[in-house]
């Protein structure tokens, strides 16, 4: 069961959500999904699966992913700007360049044979005949010889290295599809304004639409692409032999059904120009648009040309932005080229096409990200031999997070998918070596990494730019908006998803990175904006799957650096009897517990296939990971939500039926 990776597992839902009609249209097709692929069967989830969509690439598109299921006049009227997004150049084209690089042929080699080729072209001398024909045969000489030489091996790698060149600068030269082209179409007011095409602002509009069904929304989005959702970036789309699905950024979910990256196609979207006019109202999208300040009082917004728009309700959803390391913010431009952070579609287009041209990949960062990223990467890149480095300061995987032995259990996972995982180390220094085609790390343990290239997977920080300039407060110690429980930052404005920093009644004030918050956080910030005045009081949930092996969900606050009591199931859950075996057999493991102690609870036997971990702080639950267990945190909700000390966290386990059927 646990070799099978779960495909986008769907957030859980708080009980008393309204279910809308392409909720329950999804639920149904889970309920009729195959035997093997049940797990989580009883979930409706949040966010709409939307049919297999059949999605045709124009040539001029397709390095943008744009889906052009719509006619060609409107591919000529939407895409009226010119596309710049670079063909790759193949070998070919790199030799047949008229503009060589202006190292190979610099002007002075040139000037010489330009004077021969003069006094030959002109005839004004008097040289002799026979110099004329030597100097034919000796160009044809040089120029057999150069050719020879071109399809030499010793030139072969010189010419890879200017198309992975070429490559690059296509990546640099990546021009933002903008529609609509110009500014004047989008509407000069509008009911209901978002800032971002991220899924809180997906999540909002929904429940906009569904508060105010003639609601008229229109979404700022500073990315080109249609809204999306980012987990299956960094999992599912590395997974499975088709590389065109990917390409098409589809990928199938734990259910066997395929899925689109894009929570709706094109056609869902009203046209710009029509939202004013449209009798039921509408969502449209301005995208590849920014937002470039708000001005609060006067409930105007201002665009990157400098339209503005003014609005009645706005939320602001604009997500996080990576962070880089100083040693890469300091390093000249040629080592920064072979770094990059991991975000967005692009991020992904652009990694699945460096994985072609390379050997080996670094990854900094041990979290969430690196780790999900580290286990695809090795996966994806056996086949050509590529080789995967992890790389990060603690002592193993998910170390901020995951109590010490699991987090060291995880570690030994990643690197049976391949990865080489350097714990306890951290990136002193890098360099490109002697040609210019690796960089070198330099560690902190003495020892040197030499990559062809790095991915920072460092963290993120809430995209607050917007704050300064409309005299927004953002929280000095956790970063992101502050807002109230109605995620209100001003009267009609709102903040939601990754840059909110929200009170949370339970725990106090807090900012969450994660995609279930971003859905609920974000339908929350709708419902308010079309009048209900509610209050934050779910509890986001989040999930990471980690390679085939290791999938968790986990609620509240999970800290390692808190108190934990980790309850597993014994012995190997791929041993069928055990799902039939209800009699509780289970190892706990305390934080307190020594490695001698740990050793006679047989850590590195298995035991941590699957189970539960409580987070105590002054010996209440305040969070609770389930491992590898899963349909199981409406429990962990309630465990959460009784808020009180459990004197034997062993009997709080068998809630969780660990040994039950986990799918
Ligand atoms: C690769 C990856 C994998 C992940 N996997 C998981 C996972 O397995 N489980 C999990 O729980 N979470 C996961 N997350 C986290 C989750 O995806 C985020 O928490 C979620 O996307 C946050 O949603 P958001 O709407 O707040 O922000 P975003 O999705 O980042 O959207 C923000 C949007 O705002 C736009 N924007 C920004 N500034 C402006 C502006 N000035 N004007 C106009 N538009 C603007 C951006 O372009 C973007 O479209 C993952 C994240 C990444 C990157």
């Amino acid at each position: 069961m646990l070799s099978k990776l779960r495909l986008l597992r769907p957030p859980v839902s708080s009980g008393t959500r309204l279910i809308s009609a392409w909720e329950c249209k999804n639920y149904s097709d889970k309920k009729n999904s195959s035997e093997k692929n049940h797990r989580r069967k009883t979930t409706p989830p949040l966010i709409e699966v939307i049919k297999p969509v059949k999605i045709n690439y124009s040539k001029r598109t397709k390095k943008n992913y744009e889906p052009v299921n719509i006619s060609k006049r409107e591919i000529q009227t939407k895409y009226n700007e010119p596309l710049t997004l670079c063909p790759l150049v193949s070998k070919t084209e790199s030799c047949n360049n008229s503009n060589p690089p202006k190292s190979s042929h610099s002007p002075e080699t040139l000037n010489p044979v330009s004077e021969t080729n003069n006094e030959w072209q002109n005839g004004s001398n008097n040289k002799p005949y026979f110099k004329n024909m030597s100097l034919i045969g000796g160009a044809v000489i040089l120029a057999g010889s150069l050719y020879g030489i071109w399809n030499s091996d010793i030139l072969k790698l010189k010419k890879d290295d200017s198309s992975i060149k070429e490559i690059k600068k296509a990546k640099k030269s990546r021009k933002l599809i903008q529609i609509p082209a110009l500014s004047q179409s989008i509407p000069d007011n509008v009911q209901y304004l978002l800032i971002g095409g991220g899924t809180a602002s997906f999540a909002a509009f929904r429940a906009i639409k569904s508060a105010d069904p003639t609601a008229r929304v229109l979404v700022i989005s500073a990315e080109g692409y249609l809204p999306h959702m980012r987990p299956p970036l960094s999992k599912e789309l590395w997974y499975g032999d088709d590389s065109e699905m990917a390409k098409s950024l589809n990928f199938h979910q734990w259910n066997g059904t395929t899925r689109s990256l894009f929570y709706e196609p094109d056609p869902f979207y009203t046209p710009i120009e029509e939202l004013a006019s449209a009798k039921n109202g509408g969502i449209s999208l301005a995208r590849g648009w920014k937002v470039e300040s708000i001005n609060v009082s006067e409930k105007k917004v201002k665009l990157n040309d400098g339209k503005e728009i003014s609005y009645d309700k706005c939320l602001i959803a604009t997500g996080s932005v990576p962070k880089t390391l100083k040693l890469y913010n300091d390093a000249s431009q040629d080592v920064k080229d072979k770094f990059s952070v991991f975000r967005s579609i692009a991020d992904f287009e652009d990694l699945m096409e460096e994985l072609n041209h390379v050997k080996s990949i670094a990854i900094i960062g041990g979290g969430f990200l690196g780790s999900e990223l580290a286990a695809s990467l090795a996966n994806k890149g056996k086949k050509n031999g590529v080789k995967i480095y992890q790389i990060f300061k603690e002592n193993g995987n998910m170390g901020k997070v995951l109590p010490k032995y699991l987090s060291q259990w995880t570690t030994e996972k990643v690197r049976d998918e391949g990865v080489e995982v350097v714990t306890n180390t951290e990136v002193e220094n890098c360099s490109l070596d002697n040609n210019g085609e690796k960089v070198n790390l330099v560690l902190n343990n003495g020892k040197n990494i030499s990559v062809d290239h790095v991915i920072m997977a460092v963290g993120a920080k809430p995209n607050t730019e917007l704050a300064a300039d409309a005299g927004l407060e953002v929280d000095p110690n956790l970063d992101g908006y502050l807002v109230n429980a109605e995620l209100q930052a001003r009267t009609n404005l709102y903040v939601a998803g990754d840059c909110a920093c929200f009170y949370d009644n339970q725990f106090g004030r807090r900012r969450v990175e994660h995609h279930d918050h971003a859905v609920i956080s974000g339908r929350l910030a709708g419902e308010n904006m079309a009048g209900a005045a509610k209050q934050y009081k779910h509890q986001p949930m989040f999930w990471s799957d980690i390679g085939p092996s290791v999938g968790y969900e986990a609620i509240g606050i999970v800290d390692s650096s808190l108190n934990t009591v980790g309850v597993f199931a014994k012995g190997n859950p791929k041993d069928t009897s055990l799902s039939t075996n209800k009699t509780d057999e289970n190892t706990t493991i305390n934080d307190t517990d020594t490695p001698a102690e740990l050793e006679s609870k047989n850590i590195f036997e298995n035991n941590y296939n699957k189970g539960v971990v409580f987070y105590l702080k002054n010996d209440v639950v305040v969070g609770i990971v389930l491992w590898n267990l899963f349909n199981r945190m409406s429990i962990a909700r309630q465990v959460l939500k009784s808020d009180r000390c459990y004197k034997d966290l062993n009997e709080v386990a068998k809630l969780f039926n660990i040994h039950g059927d986990s799918s």
